[in-house]
């Protein structure tokens, strides 16, 4: 892994960047403003247009001596390399907000925004890596999550990747984000106590005990080793929503031992090449390590893992939120998980089909 610091450029907007608090959902709302005026990236990487995106790409700001906006130069990386967001969403030089009413809690939009990139090459995908290069990745997030945690100001490292147009990244370029944050995300926040409820009330994480019963009944399960399960929840909203869970309860990544966590990247890759395989396409979607938060607060019972949410629902069906999603907060589900899973088991976990005929496991 190679890290890399650079500054934002200068001369942006100071002033529309701050934290606002939602009285009414009780949540930070990420106001960032200032980076509406930065160049989406998305448009200019075309690679061909229809073709596949080639190794290396001279207008793809994440590839390994490429230029990125910010002016500084990516390093001749060879697997990983993690750097700090030119255009970040929290930054370590937020201005001090002001507070307009003691209704409207307001804070700093500060902590760390990074971009974790997979591999050096512009045309691989975490489902066409090799399970060894998935374990490097894991050993990155790991560190990231070691550093960025041990912070004190520092709430929530969220780790997530956009996959896909239909989540709006265009840049093929395998990468992901981390937001570290002075808060916690709700949905952290929410997990975290109701785990720690079920923990008090059962003496065991919630997550194991709906893992069990996942892999006791099969109907929704993709895979297993010895070390993790990948299902579809049985309370799954989105048609494909798949959770890859550690055996072992663990709060985050950093708690998976080098055994542990080279079966986990097993699962993880079984996963991601059955969404490539299942329609012979780049299966959009967005993942998240749902881990607790590291603002201090008692995380008994909190178990890691990694959950896809993937917004289709057919090849060329978004799952569109409306009324009932956004207007009301509650998802209807319009497929039947156990059909969804059986779909996901149905197909080949083990070769990509742009690599059918070459042998990779
Ligand atoms: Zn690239």
């Amino acid at each position: 892994m190679i890290g890399g610091s650079d500054k934002r450029p200068a001369g942006e907007s100071e002033s529309k960047w701050e934290t606002r608090w939602h009285p009414l959902r009780e949540e930070w709302i990420i106001v960032a403003a200032h980076r509406q005026d930065r160049p989406w990236i998305g448009t200019t990487v075309t690679s061909g247009a229809s073709g596949p995106p080639s190794v290396y790409e001279p207008d793809c700001y994440l590839c390994p001596g490429n230029r990125r906006v910010g002016g500084a130069i990516n390093p001749e990386y060879t697997n990983t390399f993690v750097f700090d967001n030119d255009h970040p969403c929290v930054g370590d030089d937020a201005p001090d907000p002001h507070a307009e009413h003691a209704l409207y809690k307001v804070l700093p939009a500060r902590g760390y925004s990074r971009v974790v990139c997979y591999s050096p090459r512009h045309d691989q995908t975490l489902a066409t890596m090799s399970h060894k290069q998935i374990d490097v990745l894991l050993a990155t997030w790991q560190a990231q999550f070691r550093e960025l945690s041990a912070l004190s100001h520092i709430s929530q490292v969220l780790i997530f990747e956009n996959r896909g147009a239909a989540v709006g990244v265009s840049n093929p370029h395998p990468h992901c984000q981390i937001y570290a944050t002075n808060f916690v995300f709700r949905r952290a926040a929410q997990e975290r106590a109701v785990c720690r409820k079920y923990f008090e009330a059962n003496g065991r994480s919630l997550l194991s005990a709906v893992m069990q019963l996942e892999s006791e009944a099969g109907t929704r399960v993709i895979w297993e080793n010895e070390h993790a399960v990948v299902f579809v929840p049985w309370f799954a909203r989105y048609a494909y929503e798949a959770y890859v869970v550690p055996r072992n309860s663990h709060a985050d990544i950093t708690g998976l031992s080098d055994t542990e966590r080279a079966g986990l990247a097993k699962a993880l890759r079984q996963l991601v090449v059955r969404y490539d395989n299942l329609w012979r396409m780049p299966f959009p979607y967005v993942m998240t390590l749902q881990q607790a938060p590291v603002d201090g607060s008692d995380s008994t019972g909190y178990h890691f893992y990694i959950e896809f949410q993937p917004p289709m629902r057919k090849p060329h069906l978004l799952k569109h939120l409306a009324g009932p999603e956004i207007g009301g907060g509650n998802f209807v589900s319009d497929t039947w998980p156990e059909e969804k899973a059986a779909e996901l088991r149905g197909v080949d976990g083990r070769v990509h089909y742009t690599e059918e005929g070459s042998s990779d496991g």
